[in-house]
């Protein structure tokens, strides 16, 4: 017995070499991948789901597929994504009938009604079927913890008409007329949400168009697009306003998030929803009832007082030391994941307060700290002032 414990403590030096053999280093591209995680607070009892209203995949006119769609917006840190195909076309599908040749003994298809836009005249709209892809982004859903909201473009000339993106739809194959105001009809009757794209596309003016003016008098237009992508549209959030439109901002994206995004260290666009649970019910409930932010490119808006509450609740303040005079010195911190930007009076600098970041300021005493925060909009050029009470 003395003699086997002699030669384990004999081999041990050879096995613990045998377990730290350089040759057997992990290299980091093995690891497992992370994500920036968007933590946002409770505002007013509800949570603030991320979710983009707005992308498309190879089976209208993008470049990745549906179930990509969803490992990406993953990836970007977001509760959910609309799948939302152009039901008036579908621009992938010549190349993939090039593929196909050898299936037809050497001669190319045409594709036939794929494009309604460019062939106008048909009743039957294109020949695909429209649920295919949201299916494909619910199959792959289920992996990811991703919530897959089933929708579809209507997409019609951009200056008198525009696109409409319609939400929460059963059946995408059941929306096409070539009247698009019929078409936007076809979703309500199956109880879809219908959100105004990028309304000032191709556009010199903000005015209401007549199409517009029509849709909002049979009430068929529930949100609107304050941010598409890099575009904004500040005097947007006043229509938002008078009409009762939730705020939207989405990607739009046709290329890959990583490369009009990620590989500028910015966040995606995101339409923030505030409500109860991550569920198409508790969603939908959100947008019914206007409660919704729109982040893009640094900037947060939309309604005034919910702006207001999010800023809030968003950072904390405290004094911790007094100057001559009474003035206290007064430290801001942005506890959550949204950059805010802030002035204290009218001709200061603008004040970045970063995620985790803490800014010091100088209150004079038996005053407050007045806020106008530049990096939210509530109008066109109008941002929310806040009050911080420092006592
Ligand atoms: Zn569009
Ligand atoms: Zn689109």
């Amino acid at each position: 017995m003395k003699k086997l414990l002699i030669l384990i403590i004999a081999l041990l030096p050879l096995y613990a070499s045998a377990q730290h053999n350089p040759e057997v280093l992990r290299s980091p591209v093995a690891q497992a991948a992370t994500r920036p995680d968007i933590v946002l607070p409770v505002v007013n009892g509800f949570n603030i789901y991320k979710a983009d209203l707005h992308t498309h995949s190879i089976y209208s006119d993008a470049d990745v597929t549906p179930a990509l769609r969803v490992r990406e917006a993953f990836y970007d840190g977001l509760d959910a994504i609309a799948i939302t195909e152009h039901i008036e076309y579908r621009r992938i599908e010549p190349k993939m009938l090039k593929f196909l040749k050898g299936y037809t003994g050497g001669k190319a298809l045409k594709a036939e009604n794929n494009d309604v836009i460019r062939e106008p005249g048909t009743e039957r709209g294109i020949l695909a079927d429209l649920n295919y892809p949201v299916a494909e982004a619910v199959k792959e859903s289920k992996k990811w913890g991703v919530l897959v909201i089933p929708g579809a473009e209507i997409t019609r000339e951009p200056v008198k008409i525009g696109h409409f993106n319609a939400l929460f739809t059963k059946d995408n194959n059941a929306i096409y007329d070539p009247d698009a105001l019929q078409s936007i009809r076809n979703a309500r009757k199956q109880g879809a949400i219908i959100q105004h794209n990028h309304p000032g596309w191709r556009r010199t003016s903000n005015a209401k168009t007549e199409f517009e003016k029509q849709a909002y008098s049979e009430g068929l237009i529930d949100g609107v697009e304050v941010a598409n992508g890099g575009s904004l549209y500040p005097n947007i959030i006043d229509r938002a306003r008078e009409e009762n439109l939730y705020v939207a901002s989405n990607t739009d994206i046709h290329i890959t998030t990583a490369e009009y995004y990620r590989l500028k260290n910015q966040l995606r666009n995101m339409t923030l929803i505030f409500a109860k649970e991550c569920t198409l019910k508790g969603l939908r409930e959100g947008l019914e009832a206007k409660r919704t932010l729109a982040y893009a490119g640094g900037y947060i808006m939309g309604g005034e007082q919910l702006l207001k509450d999010l800023f809030l609740a968003s950072i904390k303040w405290e004094v911790i030391g007094t100057e001559k005079k009474g003035a206290r010195k007064v430290l801001v911190t942005n506890c959550y994941s949204l950059p805010f930007e802030y002035k204290t009076s009218k001709n200061a600098y603008p004040i970045v307060l970063a995620p985790g970041q803490s800014v010091l300021h100088t209150v004079a005493k038996d005053k407050d700290l007045n806020l106008t925060v530049t990096s939210m909009l509530c109008g066109d050029g109008a941002n929310p002032k806040v009050k911080l009470v420092v006592k």
